[in-house]
């Protein structure tokens, strides 16, 4: 019986200390494992931020373990050695240390709608003695997608496809989207109107080794963009602004920028014949990596070239300019890249990855530390496409961070209070702390909601500097100093009326606060009648013994 007990007790000791938890961490080192991970899926069809968390083992556990990470989404992803899949991606991580986080970092593929989502991450941790534990933290996608339209147009023409191609209509529209996912970033610029044979455009034939000119039949507004199929020996699709045509004007000013090119599109395949996928569901952006020997996924070709087409050619004089100093070299790019972002014979941006997304930028999207599915542009290229001359639009990846209320609400002494300081822009989500002076005495400032909220115990005027940062590491974020007033309440008023039967007390007070109404019928013994639970202003009791009684007085007090 001894050794039986001595086996319970044992069981027991190991359920007890089992329950440390795998826990995940912010950049700021706060805990996520009940408030979830935020990601941010911002505006635009674009490569959405990376954002960093760490990863610590239970506390308890027999080390070194490893953790298995999956998500149920097929459109999140880790950084990479993971992988992606239709069910969710996958990532596998050695933990060594209890004290030590590992750093992993989540994103997420961009949609078109403005929904925000929310996932499941899920982490198997395993000890070196092989015992297993698995928590689940949620994953919150903010989606700041706008639904709106274009401002700087695209006319895609695809008159001039010899080969068929583009007979087929998906195949088309995949092209418009592309030329569109762009063009969503631009403003109308105030661009004139070309009229009809005011444009000269260039048609390659097969090969790249000829072709002929085109004037345009129809009038537009914006780009015109001849899209048609092509081959050639090596299997390579084309892109390219008009060397023959004119620059966008606006207001008679000449811009940066060409107003037509082309897109070609080989018809066998990309550098292979083994033909072409179609997709167009978002949740599809990992069926290839768009490698040699596998079926390419058109989006991204068409993206590629088409950006080749609006920005990445030689024939923008605002490009021109870039690729005969070998780089952009404007304040925004570099202030983001960190330096000057090398332009190669190819107009690619060889050898650069955009910082905030972890991908590679226009022309490396081989390259990067995300998973190297359809391409898509980053915020790196947008702010090559504005030193080429277009004129960008609001979006969220470009907002600064800044602030929005500093004005809080006055508090009373002793009645529950809450009010959020808040703040745009940057990637949305916040730490907000103290950074000098002190709050209010019963006073808290939410770290993740920038709420202040509490009961203060005290009244005067508190000053206090407060700080918000948005999720980029090392960075000073953005302080101000709050004035905040904490006011003694009102004196309560007491109302009585005459209500038949029962007399009617009716106190006035402040909302947030709780009162009693005592009763008496001597002056010197009180009896509480009812209390003010919910804190509303006017608060009224109709006492049905009033009349009854010899005398009765009533008085309130509010509750501490
Ligand atoms: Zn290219």
């Amino acid at each position: 019986m001894r050794r039986l007990h001595g086996v319970v007790y044992f069981l027991l000791l190991c359920c007890l200390t089992s329950r440390a938890q795998t826990t995940v961490a912010d950049i700021f080192g706060r805990t996520l494992n009940t408030r979830g991970i935020t990601l941010v899926d911002w505006d635009g069809f674009m490569a959405n931020p990376l954002l960093k968390f760490y990863i610590y083992a239970p506390t308890n556990a027999a080390l070194p373990g490893s953790a298995t990470l999956t998500a149920n989404g097929a459109r999140i992803y880790f950084d990479a050695n993971s992988t992606v899949s239709s069910n969710g991606p996958t990532k596998t991580i050695s933990l060594t240390s209890t004290s030590i986080g590992v750093p992993i970092r989540m994103s997420i593929f961009p949609d078109r709608d403005s929904a925000s989502e929310e996932y499941t991450l899920t982490i198997v941790f395993t000890a070196s003695n092989s015992i297993k534990q698995t928590n689940t933290v949620p994953i919150h996608v903010i989606d700041q997608d706008r639904q709106r339209t274009n401002a700087f147009m695209t006319t895609v023409n695809f008159d001039k496809d010899a080969t068929g191609f583009f007979t087929n209509a998906s195949r088309r529209a995949l092209v418009q989207q592309a030329a569109d996912d762009w063009c969503y970033f631009f403003t109308n610029m105030g661009t004139a109107k070309v009229s009809i044979n005011a444009e000269q455009t260039f048609i390659w034939s097969n090969n790249f080794d000829g072709g002929y000119y085109v004037r345009n039949t129809n009038a537009y507004t914006g780009y015109q963009l001849y899209a048609y199929g092509t081959t050639n020996s090596t299997h390579r699709s084309g892109g390219e602004a008009s060397y023959a045509g004119g620059v966008q004007t606006s207001n008679g000013v000449a811009l940066k920028i060409k107003r037509s090119g082309g897109f070609e599109a080989e018809i066998y395949g990309n550098y292979n014949t083994r033909g072409w996928l179609f997709l167009t569901n978002e949740s599809d952006w990992l069926a290839t990596g768009n490698l040699g020997a596998e079926t390419n996924d058109f989006y991204s070709i068409a993206h590629h070239e088409i950006g080749h087409a609006l920005i990445f050619n030689e024939a923008h004089p605002g490009f021109n300019t870039a690729r005969t100093n070998g780089a952009f070299t404007s304040a925004a790019v570099t202030n983001y890249f960190g330096g000057i972002v090398p332009i190669d014979t190819s107009d690619h941006l060889n050898g650069s990855i955009d910082p905030e997304s972890g991908q590679g930028s226009f022309g490396y999207e081989y390259y990067g530390s995300i998973p190297r599915k359809r391409w898509v542009m980053t915020k790196l290229d947008l702010l090559c496409a504005q030193e080429v001359g277009y004129t960008l639009r609001d979006v969220s990846a470009l907002a600064a961070l800044t602030w929005t209320n500093t004005a809080l609400t006055p508090a009373y002494v002793g009645i529950d209070y809450s009010n959020a300081l808040s703040a745009t822009g940057g990637i949305v989500v916040y730490v907000w702390d103290v950074v000098s002076g002190t709050l209010p005495p019963g006073m808290t400032l939410d770290s993740f909601s920038g709420a202040l909220v509490g009961t203060p115990t005290s009244s005067g005027t508190f000053s206090f500097d407060v700080r918000v940062r948005d999720y980029h590491e090392n960075q000073p974020g953005v302080t101000q100093t709050i004035n905040f007033v904490v006011s003694p309440p009102p004196a309560l008023q007491l109302s009585l009326f005459n209500n038949g039967a029962q007399p009617r007390i009716l106190v006035a007070g402040t909302t947030g606060q709780h009162q009693t109404i005592e009763g008496s019928g001597n002056l010197s013994n009180w009896f509480t009648l009812t209390t003010n639970a919910t804190g509303t202003n006017l608060f009224e009791f109709n006492d049905p013994d009033g009349w009854q009684s010899p005398t009765r007085f009533y008085r309130a007090l509010v509750v501490p």
